[in-house]
């Protein structure tokens, strides 16, 4: 089954960190949605399996948009695809836009799992992040969204920030697990040069933090989500049992998927695209960059794709999918890494969870095998 994304790219405030594809002129948002309506219609034919399995609204700030505008995207999704298997519908939300009136009209959409951008539960690093509410409004609005009925809600954390140590990100931690939600995930800050981070850094005014730091913070969320019962299925990911992110699994497992807005991937098996043109020029029409894969592509991408998962590479599938000889020397190069905490049995490749963080050096060690 594939996967549809919709990437709404608007923001009303730009946040330090970010460097996603995004806009702050929200008079640009009819002339985007009627557009991605017309791109949806002229790239019906780019998916090969078009049975849905998942969708997925993300940005930007989709909740920027009434669900009622969400959920016209689901119904046209429905004229072209066969959604009837259709296993989750997500959208991402900020705190503040969500109150009792957004969150009822919400429920009568399709969408059954929400994802709340929190960041932290400590008001200056909000600050600090340029995140436009409060630890508060964060809380109220997971409470709105439980009171709706909501019982399938993820929440993002953003841990190894300059200036905020393990005391608050212990107490970021204790304020996720009384939320009562049933996903987490949590991302490292990188400080990307085209943000204003990126500009404080250039200055002085902010650091990366030092790798032992980074290593210990991703222990301490590791080991206090899976004490509570998480499972820590990706690298960033956690979930209580049943509640993975199907989406995000599914372009772990190299599924197809379609992304419709300016900034958004797709792929086909074949080939990726994605356009890059900027919210203002995508409503004049839709240009995509695109690359094919070749296979020593496909092997290098199942390579990352699955080692982020904690089942790893299943050997016997990347022999049938690259041949025997590329999956023995994959086993060969996967136990000289045993110090990175590699653990290869002979059926699967696999790095322990807790030691997912250097996951990046053990799959370049593994790349072009
Ligand atoms: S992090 Fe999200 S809300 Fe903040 S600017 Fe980026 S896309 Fe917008």
């Amino acid at each position: 089954m594939s996967a549809l994304y919709f990437h709404i790219p608007f923001c009303k405030r730009i946040c330090s960190y970010c460097d996603f594809p995004k806009c702050a002129d929200l008079r640009l948002m009819p002339a985007t949605i009627e557009a991605m309506h017309r791109e949806m219609d002229n790239t019906r034919d780019f998916l090969h399996d078009t049975t849905v399995g998942t969708i997925y609204f993300g940005g930007g700030t989709p909740s920027l948009l009434p669900p009622c505008e969400l959920q016209r995207f689901i119904d046209h999704a429905a004229d072209i695809y066969d959604l009837s298997q259709v296993e989750e519908i997500t959208a991402e939300v900020n705190p503040d836009d969500i109150d009792r009136k957004y969150v009822s009209a919400l429920r009568t959409t399709d969408i059954g799992r929400i994802s709340v951008g929190i960041q932290s539960f400590d008001d200056d690093a909000l600050k600090l992040m340029n995140r436009r509410h409060t630890a508060k409004q964060a809380e109220e609005a997971v409470k709105s969204l439980q009171d709706a009925g909501y019982g399938n809600i993820t929440v993002d954390i953003i841990f190894g920030i300059e200036g905020f140590g393990d005391d608050c990100l212990r107490r970021n931690l204790e304020h996720v697990l009384a939320l009562g939600i049933q996903h987490v995930s949590a991302y490292h800050l990188t400080i990307e040069p085209s943000t204003r981070f990126g500009r404080m850094a250039a200055r002085g005014d902010i650091h990366a933090v030092d790798e032992e730091r980074s290593e210990r913070e991703f222990r301490i969320i590791h080991d206090t989500l899976t004490d509570s019962g998480f499972e820590h299925y990706e690298v960033s990911n956690y979930a209580l049992g049943g509640y993975r992110s199907r989406h995000n699994s599914s372009y772990w497992l190299g599924t197809e998927y379609l992304g419709i807005g300016a900034g958004a991937h797709s792929f086909n098996g074949n080939s990726r695209r994605w356009c890059e043109q900027s919210a203002d020029k995508y409503v004049r029409g839709c240009e995509y960059v695109s690359e094919r894969l070749d296979e020593r592509d496909r092997r290098n991408e199942t390579v990352m794709t699955s080692l982020r998962r904690i089942e790893g590479i299943d050997l016997a599938d990347f022999a049938e999918k690259f041949g025997a000889e590329y999956a023995e020397r994959l086993a060969e190069e996967a136990v000289k890494l045993k110090g990175y905490g590699v653990e290869c049995d002979g059926n699967s490749i696999r790095i322990p969870p807790e030691r997912m963080l250097v996951s990046d050096a053990v799959i370049e060690s593994l790349f072009d095998v």
